[in-house]
C-alpha cells in the first residue's frame, strides 16, 4: 500500500489524483491541503480518512476544525501547515497540485524529507529548478513529472531501452555526454486562439480565453495556455527536469492534442506518447512508476481520427512564448520575474482589470526593469516574487 501527501487537494490536479486514488483502492492518503474551498476538503477528509490536512487561513481552519471534530484529523493552517502536510511521515509520495510560487518551499522541504514528488506545481521548477534538481539527486528523491508533456516525454524515456526499470531521467540526464536526449518536441494544441493576429486577441475576452479546445484545467493554466505562457513555462520545467540545453526544445503546434510529447534521440529515432487528454493518465503513472495500470476512460481510435498535423508557433503574436525562452536564456533570477509578473496580470486578466495582451506588456515591463540575480536561494526567489508583485501594485498598469 501506498501512502501520500497532496498539496492542492480541492483543485484540478488534486481532485483528479484523488479519483485516480479512488479507482485503484490501494493508496493511503495521509495528508490533505486546499486554499479556501473547506467545503470541498471537509468532504475529502470524511471519504480519505487523513491524519493532517491543511487550509490556507486560520480562521478558516477553525471553522474546519469545528466541522470535522469528531474525526481524528488535526487541522492546520498557513505556510507551516503547508510544510507540515510536505513532510508528513507516512507519506513516500507528495503530490505538488497547488497553484503557484507557494508551493516552492514545501517542496524543497518534502524532498529534504526523502520524499519522492509528484511534480504538477511548474512554478517550483521554472523559478527554482537549479535548487531543486541537484538536491533531489542529493537526497536520493524522484521527481515524477504530472504535467502531461513532461509525463510524456518521461514515458518516452523509459522506452528508449525497452525496460521499465531504466535509470531515472534526473541521474540519466545528469551527466549530459552520455544523454540519449538529441531533442525534446513539446507540443502545444495552440489554444484557443491559435491562427489569429496579434491584434485580434487584443479584442478576446475572459471567457473565450476560459475555452480551452482540448484540456478541462484550473482558470490560472487555461489563460496560460491560451497566452502561450504556459508553453513557455513548459519549456523552463523540461530544461530542468532532463537536463536539457534550451537549443534542444522545440515547440510544435499539433492542434488536436493528440501526441502530448516527442523525443528524438542521438540516433534519429524519434519516440512520442499518443492518447486521449485526460490528466488522470499522467497523474496515475507518476504515483504507480515504473509500474503501469490500468485506466479507465476513452482509447484513441486510428479508425476514427482522420489526420494529426502540424505548425510552428507564431513568437510575434503569441508573446508569452518568446519573452519565456528569452527569461530562460538570461537564466538567475529572470524566470521567477517572468512567472511572478504573468500570474499577477493573469489575475488581473480574470478580474477583468486589464486586456488580454495587457499580460504580455506587463511581463515585458517587469522583465525590462529587473536587475538579474545569478544563482539565487530561496530568498532571493521570493523577494524577487515580491519586488514584481509590489512594481505591479504601484500602479504603472
Ligand atoms: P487549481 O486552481 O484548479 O487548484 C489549485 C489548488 O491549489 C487548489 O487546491 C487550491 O485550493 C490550492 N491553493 C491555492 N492557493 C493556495 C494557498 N494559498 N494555500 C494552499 N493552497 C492553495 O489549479 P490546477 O489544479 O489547474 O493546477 C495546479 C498546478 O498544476 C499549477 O501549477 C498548474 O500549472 C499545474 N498543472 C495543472 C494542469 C491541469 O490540467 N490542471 C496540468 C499540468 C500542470 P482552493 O481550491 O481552496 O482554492
Amino acid at each position: 500500500m501506498k501512502t501520500i501527501a497532496i498539496l492542492g487537494s480541492t483543485g484540478s490536479i488534486g481532485t483528479q489524483t484523488l479519483e485516480v486514488v479512488r479507482a485503484n483502492g490501494d493508496i493511503q492518503v495521509a495528508a490533505l491541503s486546499a486554499g479556501k474551498n473547506i467545503d470541498l476538503l471537509e468532504q475529502q477528509i470524511r471519504e480519505f480518512r487523513p491524519r493532517l490536512a491543511c487550509v490556507w487561513g486560520e480562521e478558516d481552519a477553525k471553522t474546519l476544525r469545528t466541522r470535522v471534530a469528531e474525526l481524528s484529523v488535526k487541522i492546520l493552517s498557513g505556510m507551516e501547515g503547508l510544510k507540515e502536510v510536505a513532510v508528513c511521515e507516512e507519506a513516500e509520495i507528495l503530490v505538488t497540485a497547488i497553484v503557484g510560487m507557494i508551493g516552492i518551499v514545501p517542496t524543497i522541504e518534502a524532498i529534504r524529507a526523502g520524499k519522492d514528488i509528484a511534480l504538477a506545481n511548474k512554478e517550483t521548477l521554472v523559478t527554482a529548478g537549479h535548487l531543486i534538481m541537484p538536491l533531489a539527486r542529493q537526497c536520493g528523491v524522484k521527481i515524477l513529472p504530472v504535467d502531461s508533456e513532461h509525463s510524456a516525454i518521461f514515458q518516452c524515456l523509459h522506452a528508449k531501452g525497452g525496460r521499465l526499470e531504466d535509470p531515472e531521467m534526473s541521474s540519466d540526464v545528469a551527466d549530459s555526454a552520455k544523454s540519449p536526449i538529441d531533442k525534446i518536441l513539446l507540443t502545444a494544441s495552440g489554444g484557443p486562439f491559435r491562427g489569429r493576429s496579434y491584434d485580434e486577441l487584443k479584442e478576446v475576452r475572459v471567457e473565450d480565453a476560459l475555452k480551452h479546445p482540448n484540456w478541462a484545467m484550473g482558470q490560472k493554466i487555461t489563460i496560460d495556455s491560451a497566452s502561450m505562457v504556459n508553453k513557455g513555462l513548459e519549456v523552463m520545467e523540461a530544461r530542468w527536469l532532463f537536463g536539457v540545453e534550451l537549443d534542444q526544445i522545440q515547440v510544435v503546434i499539433q492542434p488536436q492534442s493528440i501526441i502530448h510529447s516527442m523525443v528524438q534521440f542521438t540516433d534519429g529515432a524519434v519516440i512520442a506518447q499518443l492518447g486521449t487528454p485526460d490528466m488522470k493518465l499522467p497523474i496515475q503513472y507518476a504515483l504507480y512508476y515504473p509500474e503501469r495500470r490500468f485506466l479507465a476512460g476513452e482509447r484513441l481510435d486510428f479508425a476514427k481520427i482522420s489526420s494529426i498535423t502540424f505548425e510552428n508557433p507564431d513568437p510575434d503574436t503569441f508573446l508569452g512564448l518568446r519573452y519565456a525562452f528569452e527569461a530562460a536564456r538570461i537564466g538567475g533570477s529572470m524566470p521567477t520575474v517572468f512567472n511572478a509578473a504573468n500570474e499577477r496580470a493573469v489575475r488581473m486578466f480574470l478580474h477583468r482589470e486589464i486586456g488580454f495582451t495587457d499580460i504580455y506588456d506587463i511581463i515585458r515591463d517587469c522583465m525590462d526593469h529587473h536587475r538579474v540575480i545569478q544563482n539565487p536561494d530561496v530568498a532571493q526567489i521570493l523577494e524577487t516574487e515580491q519586488e514584481v508583485y509590489d512594481r505591479i501594485a504601484s500602479g504603472i498598469f
